[in-house]
């Protein structure tokens, strides 16, 4: 890899080979004018009991999607090390500084986590809370969850979702994992191309089995999709024989795929959204799925947006404030179907 030899700045307050539950912080230097030796607080625990599989839990990698940081602030009060056999390493707001301020990106430096791994231990703070994930956490887990949901902008039906592998038997091993989660949908996406910028390439990158949720959104948490969240992460712990836990069986998941670019609508022109769609609908090729008014001048007709492919939506926008170019709705496929 070409940035071996390069080491983090990054402090861990933890030692991730010791027994027993540790919560702390991973501190990032962050010398400011308010504060010259200071550094950034990130949460994480680590709960480990002897030999076993090795697991990250992580959510806050886009700040605005809360789901999973109250699922895994849960987790970590909830977990007696007793219960584990293995290692649970859980990040629940991986980009704390956006998670702080209520937001997709970090305030520092506009970084968007999830678009800058590998990172870089010399770069802004968004690239070295990346580098750490991937040569440090993802370097020694098994197994990596990232979880996700639609943020300010989006709203998911709670979903998991992952990636193919060139290899069936892992591809095999990650439907399992969705089974178990037992969200009600869950799409699988083909495989990874060259080099990408995502957690899921970074856990890719290091040979880490990895599953990724879109729990739900809106900019808000509620008590059904935080059910959803926290039955399923105990679920698959309990599936990798990490974490000996009571769980309710899982309900049936839907297997969809996202079969490209054009399976998304975007806004033709900038104005108002309003949705002709609701998450759930089976929807026609051709079909309308959204006008954009025109609020500067409202004598004009709207803009109409129309679905390309018959298919399920599973995601739609949320504010009525658009440009163009945003993401309106995408569907899901049956995998049968494809
Ligand atoms: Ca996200």
């Amino acid at each position: 890899m070409a940035d071996e030899g390069k080491r983090s700045r990054l402090y861990l307050e933890l030692d991730l080979n010791k027994d027993g539950k540790q919560t702390g912080f991973l501190r990032v230097p962050h010398s400011v004018h308010r504060s010259a030796y200071g550094w950034i607080p990130i949460p994480i625990a680590c709960i480990k009991n002897g030999d076993g599989p090795r697991v990250l839990l992580q959510a806050g990698n886009h700040g605005d999607e809360w789901e999973g940081q109250v699922a895994l602030g849960r987790l970590i009060r909830e977990i007696e090390p007793a219960r584990v056999k293995g290692r649970i390493i859980i990040l629940p707001s991986a980009n704390f500084p956006a998670s702080l301020a209520g937001m997709r990106t970090s305030p520092i430096d506009d970084g968007n986590l999830n678009r800058t791994f590998p990172g870089d231990p010399d770069g802004t703070v968004t690239q070295q809370i990346a580098f750490f994930i991937e040569h440090v956490l993802l370097a020694q887990s098994d197994f990596g969850f990232d979880f996700h949901s639609g943020g300010s902008s989006l709203t998911y039906i709670p979903s998991t979702l992952a990636r193919r592998s060139v290899d069936p038997a892992q591809t095999e091993k990650v439907v399992a994992l969705m089974k178990a989660f037992g969200a009600p949908i869950s799409y699988l996406g083909a495989a990874l191309q060259g080099a990408d910028r995502t957690f899921t390439a970074a856990a890719h990158r290091h040979g880490v089995t990895c599953m990724g949720t879109e729990l739900g959104g809106g900019g808000q948490v509620t008590p059904a999709v935080l059910k959803v969240a926290e039955d399923g992460i105990r679920r698959i712990l309990a599936h990798l024989g990490v974490y000996r836990v009571d769980v309710p069986p899982a309900p049936p998941t839907r297997l969809l795929t996202v079969a490209g670019d054009d399976y998304y609508v975007y806004a033709p022109e900038g104005g108002v959204f309003e949705p002709l769609a609701e998450l759930g609908d089976e929807v026609k090729s051709g079909q309308p799925a959204g006008r954009i008014h025109f609020n500067d001048t409202p004598w004009r007709e709207p803009a109409v947006a129309s679905f390309r492919h018959d298919g399920l939506v599973i995601c739609k926008r949320v504010p009525g404030r658009t440009e163009r170019g945003d993401c309106l709705f995408h569907l899901g496929s049956d995998l049968a179907a494809i």
